[in-house]
Parts: structure tokens; sequence; C-alpha cells
């Protein structure tokens, strides 16, 4: 059972060297999802607004910030690990420009039903992450993502959980399982900034 206190975790980050880890999914939070497709080329890569400038922001909360991306596109061979390697690039590349920082990217290849350890909601990819970053703490992690998937394991790990939509009612099925809903990066990186403002007078 969760215990109810972790509704207001978001408070508790109380800046750089917080110990804070930032987990974010990609397509969808960062970038429009492609809908059906996979995003297997840089041009194909378009930030959602307010994504890049939040991005420039969370290294001011946060430690650590890693992307656990599923991408079964490559496991389906529509798409090459290289294709991928280039939208990261591209990805990065912006994120500099904006003063933004990703430490690592995860992604998990296999196909849905044949790779339910690494794809989410499985844990490979943030096993992987606590290996190449021992100080992680999943109760002092935040996993932002835009689907169920993202949620349950985020909640299954602990973490503080973010869903991203735009939809105006929450679903119910995801209730128990995320602690905050916003409409996009930069209303979560306002909601942290107003945060500790606050409690911090
Ligand atoms: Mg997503």
């Amino acid at each position: 059972m969760r215990q109810l206190t972790i509704r207001n975790r978001l408070k508790d980050i109380s800046g750089s060297k917080s110990g804070w880890t930032l987990f974010l999914d990609r397509d969808g939070v960062l970038n429009r999802r492609p809908g059906d497709a996979y995003v297997m080329h840089p041009d194909k890569f378009k930030w959602i607004p307010g994504s890049l400038e939040a991005m420039g922001i969370f290294p001011d909360f946060f430690d650590r910030i890693v992307v656990v991306t599923n991408q079964q596109g490559i496991g389906k061979g529509l798409m090459t690990e290289k294709e991928l390697f280039q939208v990261h690039a591209h990805m990065l590349d912006d994120l500099k420009i904006r003063g933004g920082r990703i430490d690592a990217v995860y992604y998990a290849s296999g196909l849905r039903h044949l790779d339910s350890f690494n794809r989410k909601p499985g844990a490979g990819m943030f096993m992987q992450a606590k290996g190449d970053f021992p100080e992680i703490d999943f109760r002092k992690s935040v996993m932002v993502g835009d689907s169920f998937s993202d949620m349950l394991i985020g909640y299954r790990l602990n973490m503080v959980t973010v869903f991203i939509s735009t939809a105006k009612l929450f679903p119910r099925q995801y209730g128990y399982m995320a602690d905050y809903q916003f409409y996009n990066l930069i209303a979560l990186s306002d909601y942290i900034k107003k945060a500790r403002t606050h409690s911090s007078t």
C-alpha cells in the first residue's frame, strides 16, 4: 500500500545537489507522439512546446536526468539502432543550446511480447540506470510519462509519478498510480519552482 505522504513529495525537491533523479519518458513528453509510427529521423523529432524550455530548468532541481524509452520499432526491424542514435544526437544538440542536460538515454528495443523485463512497465532500464548511477534512490526520483506503463513502473518502484496529459479529466484507472498530472513539462517545472519558493519562505 502506498502511503499518502508521497503526494506532496515534489515539494521536497530542494534544488541541485538535492539527490533527486528525474526519469523521463520520451515520446509524448519531450517530443510529439509520432502516432503509430516511430521517430526514425532527426527531422521527425518535434519538441512539444515548453519541453525544451523546461529541460533548461530541470538541472536546477535534479542531480540526474535520464530518459527511458520503449522503442520496439527496432525489434520490428522498422528502424536501426544507428537511426535511433542519430535522433538522440539531434535531441541532445538542441538541449545543449538551451542549457539542458540528459545524463543517459536508455531504450528498450525488444518486442512487446518478448521483452517484458526491459520494456516499461518492466524495470530493466531503471536497473541499468541504477547500475550506472548507484546513488540513484527511487524514492527520491520522479517518473514522468504519458502512458499507463510509465505510471505503473514508477508506482512499482515507489517513485513520484507525474502523468503528462492534455486531457481535462484524470483517467480513473490512473488514480492510484499517478501522483500528479500536468499538461506538459513546463507546467511541471513551474510547479516545482513555486513549491520551492513557498517552502523556503
Ligand atoms: Mg510516451
